[in-house]
């Protein structure tokens, strides 16, 4: 099986980017953001503090959480059967999803989850320890950045997009915590991998990100 990592900073454009490269390359795109953040909302509907691994870490054990693809290939969560997909984006969960994601044993309790989904078909997996620690051994790893304020600027038209009113400075405030909040945890840290190639799209718009990719990706995958 093939493999690709793409980690990054929130906000860096990974999940469009890791959708439509995988599309391109006929493999299977993982969001695991999408998975810690079904976690999260487990937690706040338990009405558990998502800091706290003494709250944490019991909901691990009956956590029902499933993912799907419809047929447009769009990655679908599952929370005790009830589809979350829309749900887990809301901004409350994205904060939470930080927090307990900083918790060990949640890591844990998720990673051979994602190592099982690599196992069995050609992925595109994003997230923040993909090159470091679920997958040491992809084919090809990116580390995808963009300033914090590029960061915040694509934001803020993801969510007037989807008619959440925000603005700029609350979301630059939010992305720079969870930014110090990935970077600085002891568990599996956002970092680049040694092997990674790091990709800055400050300058770049949507296509020329999705050229630079495949043109990273070239020779060392096949579609
Ligand atoms: O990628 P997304 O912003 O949806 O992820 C939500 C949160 O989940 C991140 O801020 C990060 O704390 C956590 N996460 C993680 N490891 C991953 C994916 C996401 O810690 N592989």
């Amino acid at each position: 099986m093939k493999s690709i990592a793409i980690d990054g900073p929130a906000g860096a454009g990974k999940s469009t980017l890791a959708r439509r490269l995988a599309g391109r390359l006929g493999y299977l795109y993982v969001d695991t953001g999408a998975i810690y953040r079904t976690v999260a909302l487990c937690a706040i509907e338990a009405g558990a503090d998502p800091a706290d691994p003494a709250q944490v870490i019991p909901l691990l054990e009956g956590l029902d959480l499933q993912m799907s693809y419809g047929s447009d290939g769009v990655q679908h969560m599952y929370l005790s059967g009830r589809d979350v997909s829309e749900d887990i984006r809301v901004h409350a969960v994205s904060q939470c999803a930080s927090l307990a994601a900083a918790i060990p044993e949640v890591r844990a309790f998720l990673l051979e989850y994602q190592r099982r989904l690599a196992e069995e078909q050609n992925v595109v997996m994003d997230g923040r320890d993909i090159g470091t620690v679920v997958l040491p051994k992809a084919d090809v790893k990116i580390f995808l950045t963009a300033s914090a304020r590029e960061r915040a600027r694509r934001r803020l038209r993801e969510l007037e997009q989807r008619g959440q009113a925000a603005d700029f400075e609350t979301v630059l405030r939010d992305i720079e915590q969870r930014d110090h909040l990935d970077r600085t945890r002891a568990a599996a840290p956002l970092r680049q991998a040694e092997d990674a190639v790091l990709l800055d799209t400050s300058e770049l718009d949507l296509e020329g990100s999705l050229n630079a990719l495949l043109e990273i990706v070239k020779g060392k995958v096949s579609s």
